[in-house]
């Protein structure tokens, strides 16, 4: 279980520190405001796996809409204007994950904030871009250091590895 929360934290992280640059060269979707009803939204209660590339997350939750399986991912805090990158790469990792185990693509998956609901569309550019990071992160994974892409004092402050980062900036 530790080692499920680790990968997802790194995988969190590998995509925060990433994302920016691959939206830039995708064109991510920003998602569109949409309305709700969390009554319908089942709990997962086991990871989802693709071996392929031995990727593996639990959404928060899976919602059936029209014969549609529509991945859920739910975010504390509020979002000022649109979704930040790093959660819709970690939600159209979950679109794929879906789409692996039960054979049907999501046409969509759902980034829930605190103030906003957002559907960030799976479309085959995001996927693409999403399968361009997770092959580099493999790589990424065999290096020995991989460079802070940033220079900016707040993220290190948030970010939950400051204590055993040699680059941290807080
Ligand atoms: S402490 Fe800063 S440089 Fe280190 S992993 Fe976190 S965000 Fe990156």
């Amino acid at each position: 279980m530790l080692y499920l929360a680790l990968a997802l934290l790194i995988f969190a992280l590998f995509f925060f520190r990433k994302s920016s640059a691959q939206r830039k060269e995708a064109g991510l979707p920003g998602g569109r405001i949409i309305y709700t009803d969390t009554h319908g939204w089942g709990k997962v209660e086991k990871p989802l796996y693709y071996a392929a590339m031995d990727l593996t997350g639990k959404p928060d939750y899976l919602v059936q809409q029209n014969g549609k399986i529509i991945p859920v991912e739910v975010k504390s805090g509020r979002v000022p204007d649109a979704p930040y990158d790093s959660h819709i790469f970690q939600l159209a990792a979950y679109c794929l994950l879906v789409e692996k185990t039960y054979d049907a693509r999501p046409p969509y998956g759902i980034i829930h904030y605190e103030n906003k609901d957002f559907a960030i569309d799976y479309t085959r550019e995001l996927e693409n871009a999403l399968l361009d990071l997770l092959v580099e992160m493999k790589l990424d994974e065999h290096k020995k250091n991989v460079a802070r892409s940033h220079e900016q004092n707040a993220r290190c402050t948030r970010c939950g590895y400051r204590n055993v980062c040699d680059q941290s900036l807080a």
